[in-house]
């Protein structure tokens, strides 16, 4: 069984695409890491992320492999580096590369093979458009702030609530305006809009589906 959770930028997916895997069952996949751990080794190896070859070439010689929230590059785990700053400013340069997408898109599909839920912008669309369960999630710019900064109180640090809306904002944009696997729901997704719910209401309502 496929399930495709797609959404814009802290919209809930991976929080949601996990717990509904773990009811499942079934292995989590949030692809968000692979493409933040493709800009994480253009950076680190100094590859302009205008230069659309390289990032191809870069891409299509990396292997990048994750379990649950962790990733690593060719064996090297780089969890705690993905979710920099300067990661999140750059990946959806890297994100928007054909080639890039390509190299992803295989090693998605490949790991899906047993059944799995995945998360991302394009699960629904292009990498698994006969996904057995389609969903796409929306949240309001302010909610997904709100959330945002309540994980950081959490965890005792200050959040710069608009900082924050501006990368929701920015980066959601590039993400849908791009050529290749923009973010949008597919035509048979359910459309969730989580503003109304908590996680556990959004988990149970996929669940509620996919249980049929
Ligand atoms: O999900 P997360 O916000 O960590 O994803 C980081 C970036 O990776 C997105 O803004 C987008 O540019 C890219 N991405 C993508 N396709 C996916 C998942 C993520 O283009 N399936």
């Amino acid at each position: 069984m496929i399930v495709a959770i797609d959404g814009g930028v802290a919209t809930g997916k991976s929080a949601v695409g996990r717990r509904v895997a773990e009811a499942l069952g079934l292995p989590f996949v949030d692809t968000g890491l692979m493409y933040r751990a493709v800009a994480l080794a253009a950076l680190e190896r100094r590859i302009d992320v205008a230069d659309g070859a390289a990032l191809t070439a870069l891409a299509h010689g990396l292997k990048v492999t994750t379990e649950g929230r962790r990733v690593w590059l060719d064996g090297e785990e780089v969890t705690d580096r993905v979710y920099e700053p300067r990661i999140s400013e750059v990946v959806s340069r890297v994100a928007k590369i054909a080639g890039v997408r390509l190299a992803m898109v295989a090693q998605q599909r490949a790991v899906a093979r047993g059944g799995v839920v995945m998360a991302g912008r394009d699960i629904g669309t292009v990498v698994f458009p006969d996904a057995d369960h389609k969903f796409f999630l929306t949240a309001s710019v302010d909610e997904r702030v709100r959330r945002r900064a309540a994980q950081l109180a959490a965890r005792g640090e200050v959040a710069d609530t608009d900082a924050m809306a501006t990368e929701v904002t920015a980066r959601d944009r590039m993400d849908s305006q791009r050529t290749v696997a923009p973010l949008r729901a597919a035509e048979d997704a359910l459309v969730v809009d989580t503003d109304a719910f908590d996680l556990e209401g959004v988990v149970a309502e996929v669940l509620r589906r996919v249980r049929g």
